[in-house]
């Protein structure tokens, strides 16, 4: 019986643990910190060994193939005696993918993945196919393959985990875009993250398509020096393709194998420039599985969003509230206010990963009139921009950042929660974030 050992008990390992049991392998899940009770239960009732607070380094050295949970660098010390004994160490969709046969739409970049996953995803359904999405979103993929028989899987996918793949071949690969993020589990170079992110690509054929954002340069002048054998599928808000999706006079316009869509920019339920792109994005993959023009049009309109992203919260006396707390970094948020299309109150702040704010000045100038700082550490968002607006407030406390915010409003403005950082200092995660301005909101 061949070894299967799980490092980390998390979703993704957890998942492994289960499709590796079925699989017949010998399953023993090692972490290093706590597993989570559910997770725990889970594996106990699937009659599966594990171990938490250290690794058994003697036991996890016998093992024949070992996945690696994406939270994991190859730096850790239990990992790399494993990779110097020449153990074979993949991610959870590598050995996810190794056991289906389904036809694969994998998406990355630094942002819109889960906002272009699961629109692609609606799109599919809708277009009556079998199809079931995992990865980064909700259930791992290994998990999926091991209790359902999807034709089609819509995957979320992380640089971390094309990190770890080898044969991972999707018919459809989709990169949003790419920015800096995580580069410290890149030793600090950017073009290492690229590298991982075009790891999607590696074993695609000239029968599987590569979908990318043309307007970003860090893409297309990759493509120049590291040339793909899939066959490019460009969108773009600035140029036109022959075979490509691009935006002409308020149609988004998707052209492929000689067919085009059109459809009107106007009736995307999705604001913002930065959601044209994802809609560009699921619509290409929609038309190469021949799904019908008329189902992508409506399935774009019947999409009701992600929550925490650019999520209508409420319309208090004509001021909209907007929950946007999954905007962590300077990218997202400068799309966030991109969309705007009134007079904002922007609540900004939180962990700051090293962030440049510059590049959002001329949005902030454009349709920004005050900003509420709700963060522990606010130095640097004060200093950027206390000379640009006219109010700038900084508080803890997320109730009193609404009040404020809503007290600031008038009547057709706009209170935008875009927070460009992580929420670590105030809050649990991005969720409880963006719940709790929902709840404040609610309270007003
Ligand atoms: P990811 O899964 O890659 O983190 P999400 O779809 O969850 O992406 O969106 C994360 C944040 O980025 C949200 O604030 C969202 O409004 C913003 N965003 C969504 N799509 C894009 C895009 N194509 N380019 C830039 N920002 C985006």
């Amino acid at each position: 019986m061949e070894t299967l050992v799980v490092l980390g008990g998390g979703e993704s390992g957890v998942g492994t643990a289960i499709l590796g049991k079925k699989l017949g392998f010998e399953v023993f899940v090692s972490d290093k910190g706590l597993i989570k009770a559910a997770y725990k239960n889970v594996l106990i009732h699937n009659g599966i060994d594990w171990e938490e607070g250290g690794h058994s380094e003697s036991r996890i050295m016998q093992a024949d193939l070992v996945m690696k949970s994406p939270g994991i660098p190859d730096t850790a010390p239990m990992v790399r005696s494993l990779l110097e004994k020449g153990v074979e160490v993949i991610s959870e969709i590598e050995f996810a993918a190794r056991y289906t046969k389904a036809n694969l739409v994998a998406i990355t970049g630094s942002n819109g993945k889960t906002t272009t996953t699961m629109l692609t995803h609606h799109i599919m359904k809708q277009g009556g196919l079998n199809v079931g999405m995992a990865g980064n979103i909700g259930d791992s993929f290994a998990a999926m393959v091991a209790r359902e028989n999807f034709e089609h899987y819509v995957l979320e996918v992380s640089s971390f985990q094309l990190d770890g793949i080898r044969s991972f071949r999707p018919h459809i690969a989709v990169i949003t875009n790419i920015t800096p993020d995580h580069l410290d589990r890149y030793d600090h170079i950017f073009e290492n993250y690229i590298a991982s992110k075009f790891r999607i690509a590696m074993n695609q054929t000239e029968e599987d398509y590569l979908i990318y954002d043309a307007d970003d340069e860090v893409i297309t002048g990759w493509l120049k020096d590291h040339p793909v054998r899939s066959r490019k599928i460009p969108f773009s808000l600035e140029k036109e393709f022959s075979e490509g999706v691009y935006i002409k006079e308020n149609e988004l316009i998707t052209s492929i194998n000689n067919q085009q869509s059109r459809m009107s920019t106007e009736t995307l339920t999705l604001q913002g420039k930065h959601n044209q792109k994802n809609a560009m994005a699921a619509s290409a993959v929609a038309q190469l599985l021949k799904i019908r023009k008329s189902t992508i049009r409506d399935s774009m309109q019947s999409f009701q969003g992600v929550e925490h992203r650019l999520e209508q919260v409420l319309k208090i006396q004509d001021v909209l509230f907007i929950n946007d707390s999954k905007a962590t970094n300077v990218n997202a948020t400068y799309y966030a206010l991109e969309s705007m299309k009134h007079p904002t109150v922007w609540i900004v702040g939180g962990v700051d990963k090293g962030n440049d704010y510059l590049p959002l000045m001329p949005m902030v100038r454009e349709k920004v009139k005050a900003i509420i700082c709700l963060g522990v550490d606010n130095v640097k968002l004060v200093n950027t921009f206390s000379s640009v607006v006219d109010v700038m407030v900084e508080t803890t406390s997320m109730n009193e950042a609404v009040q404020i915010a809503h007290k600031m409003a008038d009547k057709g403005d706009t209170v935008l929660l875009s927070p460009a950082c992580a929420s670590f200092d105030l809050f649990e995660s991005y969720e409880d974030r963006g719940d709790k301005f929902k709840q404040a909101v609610r309270g007003l």
